[in-house]
């Protein structure tokens, strides 16, 4: 492994080309491959990302950019055997709620070595993760699972948060998303949609984009959730910090406005060893997209990942139980 990291980017959609984006002034990291449905390109020289980005939008797949780009059906087992990479974003659709677990099972299975970062977002579906334990282990694979905003970058400020208490009463994880579009994030939207009363993953997935359409229209654009099954619960659980019942993420994603309709945070509620009752809250600048609250964390974590690698670690961690690591 040299000293400049080689990143990967699986899934081009919204969050994909906004980590290609991220990572073009980076000097520690450098982006050398990416994925969609229909193709892949990998150059080991480095991609260009605004060709990346055009190309995709034009034309509907990377696999047309003119130097590296291959179109393929099974493009993910494809760019895995033809590329040298350090580290994976995994940027995917979790649609199936068993898709990333699955993608999981084909690093797995291929053989490869690596770092690998998700921001994925059900309990189920981390849970899924959590059952490839050993697995990913033995495949000398480091994985970094919930390394998106929330789960993420807001549940790793709770695990920090809690330090101050002797006892956690409660994790109050409240978002507020504006983007321009829905069409910009389709995944994230449906998935959103997806925990709304009424739907369920498999509802959300079958719904056509005149169907996602029509009941944005319904609510004016916005999706107002509450209750949800996110897994900062698990994650929180895992690092010892509260039971999965003493977390609770609810928030407003406004689909035609990249404005946020409120402030993202995080409330932290607990007693400290003199028996005072206290909340911490953190919350993020309003100027931040969840684009760059997302990519952000999950190259800190893909770095953090490096790292333990170097050390001869592999295994599954949460964003929970560890610090990311800034990328220059
Ligand atoms: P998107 O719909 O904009 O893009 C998905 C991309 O994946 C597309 O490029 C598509 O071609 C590609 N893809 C689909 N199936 C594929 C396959 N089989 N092989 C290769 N590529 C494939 O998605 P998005 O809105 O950017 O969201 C991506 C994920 O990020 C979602 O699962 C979403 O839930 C998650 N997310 C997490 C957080 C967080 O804070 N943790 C926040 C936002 C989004």
């Amino acid at each position: 492994m040299s000293n400049i990291i080689r990143v990967g980017v699986l899934g081009f959609g919204g969050l994909g080309q906004a980590a290609a984006r991220v990572l073009a002034p980076k000097s520690e990291m450098i982006l050398v491959a990416a994925a969609d449905k229909k193709g892949y390109v990998y150059n080991p020289e480095g991609l260009d990302p605004n060709t990346c980005i055009t190309t995709y939008n034009s034309q509907g797949s990377v696999g047309h950019v003119k130097h590296g780009g291959v179109l393929s059906n099974d493009s993910i087992a494809d760019l895995i055997e033809n590329s040298n990479v350090d580290g994976f974003f995994l940027a995917l659709p979790n649609l199936p709620n068993t898709f990333m677990a699955d993608v999981t099972r084909q690093f797995v299975k291929s053989g490869w070595k690596g770092v690998l970062v998700d921001a994925l977002k059900r309990t189920s579906a981390m849970e899924q993760i959590f059952t490839l334990r050993d697995d990913v282990k033995d495949a000398g694979i480091t994985y970094m699972t919930g390394c998106g905003a929330t789960p993420g970058l807001l549940t790793a400020a709770a695990s920090v948060a809690a330090q101050s208490y002797a006892e956690i009463h409660s994790v109050k994880i409240t978002f507020g998303v504006g983007i321009a579009n829905w069409e910009a994030y389709r995944a994230t939207i449906r998935e959103d949609i997806a925990h709304m009363p009424a739907f369920d993953v498999e509802k959300a997935r079958a719904m056509t984009d005149a169907e996602v359409e029509a009941l944005l229209d319904e609510t004016n654009g916005i999706i107002s959730l509450e209750n949800m099954e996110h897994a900062d619960d698990v994650m929180l659980e895992m690092a010892g910090i509260c039971s999965r019942d003493q977390v609770t993420v609810g928030g407003i994603v406004d689909t035609r406005n990249p404005k946020k309709p409120l402030s993202t945070n995080v409330q932290v509620t607990g007693r400290t060893f003199e028996g005072k009752l206290s909340t911490h809250t953190f919350t993020l600048g309003d100027e931040t997209s969840m684009a760059a609250n997302v990519c952000g964390p999950a190259f800190g974590y893909l770095k953090t990942g490096v790292w333990l690698q170097k050390q001869g670690l592999s295994g599954i961690f949460t964003a929970a139980e560890m610090m990311p690591r800034f990328v220059r």
